[in-house]
């Protein structure tokens, strides 16, 4: 017998607007109409568990089959069926209905960011099918084949049909423009990316008589204990996730039931290139089942850096992205991974130093970005930020902060702790020789988020810190006091006459050196924030400590005008060239000054 019936649907024009709207993500169909093959078998599992249902012990499976000829494309699973009066209620009136609420939604929405497209689920079937047929069979003793046919618009058809076995068969055919999803390596790519981690095995175009691979994996690594879980198969997991054949650093297991539940396993990759941060690749999952990258709204920014996994069962996937963003348990989610990562990085640094050490150059730059965007997360990590120092050695950040400096003391002109850095170890080798001479210690921050996080200790830590670059100040440990000489200063002012440059005299400690380059550490960053945002360059601020203690130096006095003037000239050139580049109007300058020494000097002989 063969009944006919109308959809009853509210809003009329359902089917352009979801079509249109979805028309770029329009694959996650298969994603629908295979997560309700799986929850079908879900059900049944649980029916049987709690003795309702009996039935002899078989495989709990899905096959998805393609047909090219017959244009269909066919998902069959063997869970709970449905009788006549179920289809009708949950697919014709419940899934018609729950495509008309999501489109209330959608539009409310503004038309665009809703996530998940979950609730939608049957009815997405109709973006690449022109018909489909429900084939089913319900689990209850003495239930009969059931068939049902809509080709989406606003009739259906159903009525009895031969079914031997229990279970769901979805049958769709597939519209004429759709024609990529009758592709089996389509279907099959489909499957993987979406369906890797469904809990019940999946078959593509099994072959009868033949062992058939399933596609998926329906026990992934992250939803085990995490004590079951060993070191091998992490990695494993990490190659087959990310296609990455770089072993991670270490890893994160997230496995948490209440106050929410969150499973997932988040890895620290190598970082191949320094300069730039790398991005990395979070997939969220919501039982099971794949939902997208890098969910920004779920998942920290920062976290982003990292390669992992994350199946959040209980967010909301169906609201507008906006909205989830505000949502109190998705923050208190994002919070829970936040502190997990922050403590495995603190029982990585307090149980294995060594190790830690070795993975700092690749974690930094995902733990410095993780503090400037997260107070909280640099709270909990900030005493295990360590910095490696010029003489190759690390040693904790805070070792660098000083005592706070009350107000009434910074009153008195007392100033924070000062720590100095090198950022280039190569071009600052001259500073860096002085400072390791005197005893002197400076961290090495050459890392392109360095002058950010250096900024940022500065802003949280403004009484106990302040960086100053190796080359910006001569610091008291450097130099003897009372080194200044009016005769020296004067030469020097005489000479460089014309030049831009701040004349300084002192005596320091290392006599080798005639003179260097200071800039002030403001001035400097004014400069580099004005190339970092390219407002042109700013003019150089430069001070030329000229060294009282050096034989070269001192021997100046009492010479003719002409040579001082040259001779201050090229003291001028040398400091200038362990500071930076000269620029070409400075290099001829010095070379022809230069050539005219060794003239000079070749002449006396
Ligand atoms: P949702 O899955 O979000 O509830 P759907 O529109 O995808 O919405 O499905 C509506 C209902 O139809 C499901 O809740 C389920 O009761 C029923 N259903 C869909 N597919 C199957 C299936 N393969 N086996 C049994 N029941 C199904």
């Amino acid at each position: 017998m063969e009944k006919q019936g109308n959809i009853r649907i509210s809003s009329e024009n359902m089917m352009p607007i979801i079509k249109k709207w979805l028309y770029s993500e329009k694959d996650i169909f298969l994603r629908e109409i295979v997560a309700n093959a799986s929850d079908a078998i879900t059900k049944l599992k649980k029916l049987k568990e709690m003795g309702e249902a009996s039935f002899d012990e078989e495989e709990y499976k899905i096959t998805v089959t393609t047909d090219s000829k017959a244009k269909t494309l066919t998902v069959e699973d063997n869970g709970i069926g449905m009788t006549a009066e179920e289809v009708e209620t949950y697919i014709t009136q419940i899934a018609f209905s729950g495509a008309a609420d999501f489109v209330s939604k959608y539009e409310k929405a503004g038309g665009d960011g809703i996530i998940g497209h979950f609730g939608l689920g049957f009815y997405s079937a109709y973006m690449v099918s022109e018909n489909i047929e429900i084939f089913t069979k319900s689990y209850k003793e003495g239930s009969a084949g059931v068939h049902w046919e809509s080709d989406g618009n606003s009739t259906y058809t159903l009525g009895d049909c031969e079914k031997q076995t229990r279970g769901t068969k979805i049958v769709m055919h597939i519209a004429a423009e759709e024609k990529e999803f009758l592709q089996e390596n389509t279907v099959r790519g489909l499957i993987r990316k979406y369906c890797s981690f469904m809990p019940y095995h999946i078959y593509l175009n099994p072959k009868e008589g033949e062992e058939n691979k399933p596609l998926n994996t329906p026990l992934p690594l992250y939803a085990k204990d995490p004590k079951e879980c060993t070191e091998e198969e992490y990695k494993t997991f990490y190659r087959e996730t990310f296609s990455d054949y770089n072993e991670p650093l270490f890893w994160v297991h997230l496995n948490m039931d209440y106050p929410f539940r969150v499973k997932g396993i988040l890895y620290f990759p190598k970082v191949r290139k320094q300069v730039e941060l790398e991005r990395g690749q979070v997939k969220l999952y919501c039982n099971q089942v794949f939902i997208a990258d890098n969910i920004k709204e779920v998942i920290p920014e920062f976290l982003m850096l990292l390669n992992g996994v994350i199946d959040c069962p209980d967010i909301p996937l169906n609201v507008s992205r906006s909205f989830l963003q505000n949502d109190r348990q998705v923050q208190k989610i994002a919070k829970h991974i936040t502190k997990k990562v922050a403590d495995k990085l603190g029982e990585l640094y307090r149980n294995d130093k060594e190790k830690y050490e070795n993975c700092w150059k690749d974690i930094a730059t995902f733990v410095k970005f993780g503090c400037i965007k997260d107070d909280e997360f640099y709270n909990k990590v900030k005493d295990i930020i360590i910095f490696k120092n010029i003489s190759g050695e690390y040693r904790p950040l805070t070792s660098y902060f000083g005592e706070e400096v009350k107000e009434e003391d910074a009153k008195q002109g007392k100033e924070a702790q000062i720590a100095y850095y090198a950022s280039d170890e190569k071009k600052q080798a001259q500073y860096i020789k002085m400072f390791r001479d005197a005893g002197m210690d400076a961290i090495v921050c050459d890392t392109y988020i360095d002058p950010h996080f250096i900024s940022y200790l500065e802003y949280k830590n403004p009484t106990r810190v302040k960086f100053m670059r190796i080359d910006a100040d001569v610091d008291g440990a450097l130099k003897e006091e009372n080194g200044e000489d009016k005769e020296i200063e004067e030469i020097f002012t005489a000479a460089l006459g014309k030049k831009k440059v701040k004349i300084k005299t002192e005596k320091l400690k290392n006599a080798a050196v005639p003179a260097i380059v200071n800039v002030s550490e403001f001035m400097r960053r004014m400069s580099e924030m004005n190339s970092f945002y390219q407002m042109g360059e700013a003019p150089e601020d430069l001070t030329l400590v000229v060294n009282t203690a050096n034989a070269a130096v001192l021997a100046l006095k009492g010479v003719e005008e002409e040579k001082r003037s040259r001779s201050a000239m090229q003291i001028y050139y040398l400091a200038l060239l362990a500071y930076r580049q000269l620029t070409s109007e400075e290099w001829d300058a010095f070379t022809e000054a230069n050539t005219a020494l060794i003239e000079n000097y070749l002449k006396k002989e």
